[in-house]
């Protein structure tokens, strides 16, 4: 029986990351699904992860504990209050306060270490540089820098044994067409979360900045929105 390549993905179980692990199913990948418990203000993303990765077949799901909220310095990992109600306008500009310090490099470190145990050399991360909040740590020039890092930061690259790719499957997709893809492959979206501020019973705010770009995506893709909104 051949073996299977396997890939790491980082999950937040949120629209982007879990049709980021189906593009890495849909490419024959053994799947291993990472995610991390930072300190954020729910755990229901981390809900959200683990059915998403069950879903999906995930060989294993993985999630790290890591205190970002002793770093603090976002909304999502101190007592700063999420926005509300943004226009377009104002999502389109400049880096919201939810925008969490190095977020993506913390967790892309993760994933690689991870990889290189693994002996996986394919990293796959649901960034997106279209449809997104601004933060710098999704935008190609980064990630192109932390794959040139990552192989000179490991053994098996130094070695000439693996050399490791950083897989951004979405990075120039809208949320639409995220979500035509992600349906296109079978994605129940009702699995996902993607609010920054749900309410006690885990339901989506409706008006945070990712539950705006979450509704505009199902919106121009013409697809129902599966997400159970609160009150
Ligand atoms: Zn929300």
């Amino acid at each position: 029986m051949k073996v299977k390549r396997k890939a790491v993905i980082l999950s937040s179980g949120g629209i982007d990351s879990t049709t980021a692990m189906a593009v890495a199913r849909d490419e024959g990948f053994e799947l291993y699904s990472l995610s991390f418990d930072y300190g954020q203000r729910h755990a229901v993303e981390l809900e959200a992860a683990g059915r998403v990765a069950e879903a999906l077949g995930a060989r294993r799901h993985l999630v790290i504990r890591i205190d970002l909220r002793a770093i603090g310095g976002s909304a999502l990992t101190t007592d700063i209050a999420v926005p509300h109600g943004r226009s377009e306008q104002e999502l389109a500009s400049g880096i919201p306060v939810t925008y969490v310090p190095a977020r993506n490099t913390v967790f892309l470190s993760y994933a690689l270490a991870w990889a290189e145990v693994l002996e996986a050399s394919d990293i796959f991360i649901g960034v997106n540089a279209v449809d997104y909040s601004g933060y710098p740590d999704c935008r190609p020039e980064y990630i192109q820098a932390f794959e040139t890092m990552a192989n000179l930061a490991t053994k098996a690259a130094v070695e000439g044994k693996r050399r490791i790719a950083i897989r951004t499957p979405l990075i120039h997709m809208t949320k639409a067409e995220i979500i035509r893809k992600g349906t296109e492959l079978g994605i129940n979206f009702q699995l996902t979360h993607s609010c920054y501020d749900p309410d006690t019973q885990g339901r989506a705010c409706g008006d945070c900045d990712s539950c705006l770009l979450r509704k505009k995506g199902f919106r121009e893709a013409d697809i129902p929105d599966p997400t159970i909104y609160g009150v």
